[in-house]
């Protein structure tokens, strides 16, 4: 996947985030205006928890879940309680931020769903009995600063309240360099916007909304995703193209791109191997040149669209792609490979360490005869027999 469109997946909640702040802070709301503010972390929430069933996403569920119930402990507890909460949900509810997403969606009423039940249940449980046993202590505890020569004096939250957060905010972070999904991005600014909220806790409904609001985005883009892009390469599917094509204006060229004896690879290395194959493959169809747009169109089968291009102005470009494939040793992680580096080297590398595969192409631009978009990907398809039959590793015309 390019980089531009994993950073999207934090950008997108980083700006709503910030529109969000702008509003609650800055701009003076009509009364009118603010009667639909109100409602929005209801609509949020609603709309968040419904998506996140749909789409089974848990993490969401969970997500909001926990923040609906320190929303209605801040609203609903004495004043003592409310301080206490104050004190304890923003050390806790960051962290298990962190951890619902860390934790892989395992649906809901699963061992894992009952896990993560357990374990908010647990911290409700134990952060209830403290309360009514030894609050002033607990409270005492988490206001202790941990360096007294640093003070924080400015910020609304004890050290140790700090220290989560930020342990929270890097845990998510990472998460997302690891997964640069949507819904990763998404609760790294879901955890600062309840940051925000306890920061001003008298808009913690708003700051809940907000966080309610990235996440249920972050649902909408991923089953967005899983509808016009592939999951193993990342690359975007059949249903894309076919939408692509749709508004592509008269000018265009379509070249077909299949791996030689692909069956071969995964005969001799087995289906994973091929899988890891086909990825690298992609990644060399991302940094295509020319404008060329990449697709996966199914199985080891890709298209590459030049839109506006005639078939000469694209064939330098499909060589280097060729080159590109055929030039590169895939090095593959394979089954028999240690997780840990060996200390000792061996001779022996194992069969399909820098693997090579090359593809053939067959491209055909749209003119009188091929008007259509799928008569331009036959023809493209028919110039793809040409070049297997004539020894493939080729770049054919129709
Ligand atoms: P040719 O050079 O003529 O294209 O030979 P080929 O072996 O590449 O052609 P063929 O179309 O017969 O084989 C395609 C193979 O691709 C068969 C199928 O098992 C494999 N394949 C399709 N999709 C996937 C996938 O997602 N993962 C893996 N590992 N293999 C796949
Ligand atoms: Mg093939
Ligand atoms: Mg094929």
């Amino acid at each position: 996947m390019p980089a531009f469109r994993s950073f999207l997946h934090l950008l997108i909640p980083g700006l709503i985030f910030a529109g969000a702040y702008i509003l609650q802070r800055h701009v003076a709301v009509s009364v009118a205006w603010q009667g639909l503010l109100d409602l929005f972390p209801y609509i949020s929430a609603v709309a968040g928890l419904f998506l996140g069933w749909r789409f089974n996403r848990t993490r969401v569920l969970w997500a909001i879940g926990l923040l609906i119930l320190v929303e209605r402990g801040l609203t609903l507890a004495p004043p003592f309680g409310r301080e206490y909460l104050l004190l304890v949900a923003p050390l806790l509810v960051p962290l298990n931020l962190t951890l619902f997403c860390w934790w892989d969606e395992r649906g809901l009423l699963t061992v894992h769903g009952l896990m993560r039940l357990l374990i908010v249940a647990a911290q409700v449980g134990v952060a209830a009995w403290l309360y009514l046993e030894r609050a002033g202590e607990v409270m005492a505890l988490i206001e202790n600063p941990l360096l007294v020569a640093l003070s924080f004096e400015h910020l609304p939250f004890p050290q140790v309240v700090l220290l989560a957060m930020a342990l929270s905010l890097v845990g998510l972070l990472t998460r997302y360099v690891v997964c640069t999904e949507a819904l990763e991005g998404s609760f790294f600014w879901a955890a600062v916007a309840v940051i925000a909220g306890f920061w001003w806790p008298e808009d913690f409904l708003f700051w809940g909304g907000v966080a309610a609001f990235v996440l249920t985005i972050a649902v909408v883009e991923s089953g967005f995703s899983m509808a016009f892009n592939d999951e193993l390469t990342g690359l975007p599917g059949r249903r894309a193209l076919n939408e692509f094509l749709l508004k592509i204006g008269k000018r265009y060229t379509v070249a077909m791109v299949d791996i030689d004896h692909f069956k071969k690879v995964n005969d001799t290395h087995g289906h994973d191997v091929g899988d890891q194959v086909l990825k690298k493959v992609a990644a060399c169809l991302w940094r295509v040149t020319g404008g060329g747009r990449p697709f996966r169109y199914g199985g080891e089968e890709f298209a590459v669209i030049f839109p506006g291009k005639d078939l000469e102005k694209t064939l330098p470009h499909l060589e280097e792609l060729r080159d590109c494939i055929g030039l590169s040793r895939f090095v593959l992680r394979g089954a028999d490979r240690p997780k840990k580096k060996p200390t000792k080297t061996t001779s022996k590398a194992p069969a399909h360490a820098g693997l090579q595969v090359t593809v053939s192409i067959g491209a055909a631009t749209r003119d009188e005869t091929n008007a259509t978009p799928e008569q331009v990907i036959q023809a493209a398809d028919q110039a793809l027999y040409k070049a297997k039959k004539g020894g493939r590793n080729k770049v054919c015309t129709a």
